[in-house]
């Protein structure tokens, strides 16, 4: 089954220059190639979205050589329309035979490899059993960096993925939250989602009252009260890259406290954003905000980290956490989310998904932190 989408293509040389960047990394880490199996390693390599099967597709990537792919028989008419189908040797093995032995040849018996995360153990297992000299690294663990910068065609798309995800907040404002359950509104998302064009929903999280509570709560029968308050948490995918945006609004006034908490989570989202520049160290946008929120006394209700990146994946590195001494650069994208949750009362979260530019940030979600009152 191939996967058509509306999306405008990205030209075959752009995949070419994301395939030749990544073989240079190679250069100095003591690897001879990189395999990388189905996954959103392989989508962004080569523009193929190869069918998730236990039948081996692998693209081998090794210096001074051109890209190779290795494909089942009868996945090679869809492997040969990807985009960067042109620039890629492709070979193909049949059912009934050994992939492996059909793959071996593409390696160095003695090679060191580094092997994409979202290849399958299966295929890993074949592979040093038809191979056994050959050792294996994580890619991740050797290149987290590679998807983390985006090109403009990338950042164009997590634009507009951002926007229609504000979109979707501004419908979801309109609709009756109390006296209907979580599970009514996040269907209500989900529908603004998909009418402001994603061709898939991740995730629509509705937290009300104490639910909220749970970082981890996504939503469930509970019927929404007035005065409740109610993270939502939703994304998914628009033109193949990644939406992520929470807000949290309240079911007609709420207390003091309740807009005090709130205050003190948009302003740590705000100092996470203000301390994004090229050069900057990930755990320093989870610090900033951390501040804040522990400065007015709520540190040990902050119980996650700050930020995720995001791109053909709603959850990918870099990631903003304490420890995480990568840097920033210009075209990396991510999210502040801080929060905080009140044990069994209730929950605030604000999320945006930022850029780094050559000087500071942009954030792709531009709907109003301040909170807002549904009905
Ligand atoms: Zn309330
Ligand atoms: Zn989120
Ligand atoms: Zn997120």
């Amino acid at each position: 089954m191939s996967h058509a989408t509306a999306r405008p293509e990205i030209p075959a040389a752009r995949y070419r220059e994301r395939m030749d960047r990544l073989t240079a990394l190679t250069e100095g880490r003591g690897l001879d190639a990189i395999l990388v199996g189905v996954g959103p390693d392989l989508e962004y390599l080569t523009g193929y979205r190869a069918m998730p099967l236990e039948r081996l597709t692998m693209l081998v990537l090794q210096t001074g050589r051109d890209p190779a792919m290795i494909v089942p028989t009868l996945e090679r008419p869809d492997a040969e329309r990807a985009p960067s189908a042109g620039t890629i040797a492709l070979t193909d093995w049949s059912d009934g035979s050994d992939p492996y032995a059909a793959a071996a040849p593409l390696l160095d018996p003695r090679g060191r490899y580094a092997i994409s995360d979202s290849a399958w153990a299966l295929q890993l297992l074949g592979l040093q059993e038809a191979a056994p000299g050959t050792r294996y690294v994580s890619m991740t663990k050797a290149l987290p960096m590679l998807r983390a910068v985006k090109d403009e065609d990338e950042l164009e798309r997590l634009a507009v993925a951002g926007a229609a995800a504000d979109a979707a907040y501004m419908d979801i404002l309109k609709v009756q939250f109390s006296g209907r359950k979580e599970t009514d509104v996040a269907a209500d998302l989900a529908e603004a989602l998909m009418q402001h064009g994603h061709s898939e929903v991740d995730f629509t999280v509705v937290g009300s009252g104490p639910n909220g509570a749970n970082p981890h709560h996504e939503a469930g029968d509970r019927t929404i009260q007035e005065g409740d308050m109610v993270v939502l948490d939703f994304g998914g995918i628009k033109d193949g890259y990644g939406s992520d945006t929470s807000r949290t609004v309240h079911v007609g006034e709420p207390t003091a406290e309740e807009q005090e908490i709130h205050d003190i989570v948009r302003a740590a989202q705000q100092a996470g954003f203000e301390a994004v520049r090229p050069g900057v160290a990930c755990q320093e946008i989870d610090r900033a905000p951390r501040k804040v929120i522990t400065d007015a006394g709520h540190g040990a209700e902050f119980i996650h980290r700050t930020g995720h990146g995001i791109g053909l994946t709603t959850h990918e590195p870099p990631y903003m956490v304490e420890g995480e001494e990568h840097v920033l650069e210009p075209g990396m994208c991510f999210s502040i989310e801080p929060g905080i949750y009140v044990r069994d009362r209730f929950g605030v979260r604000i999320e945006d998904i930022v850029t780094v530019t050559a000087d500071g940030g942009r954030r792709f979600n531009n709907s109003t932190r301040e909170i807002q009152l549904v009905a």
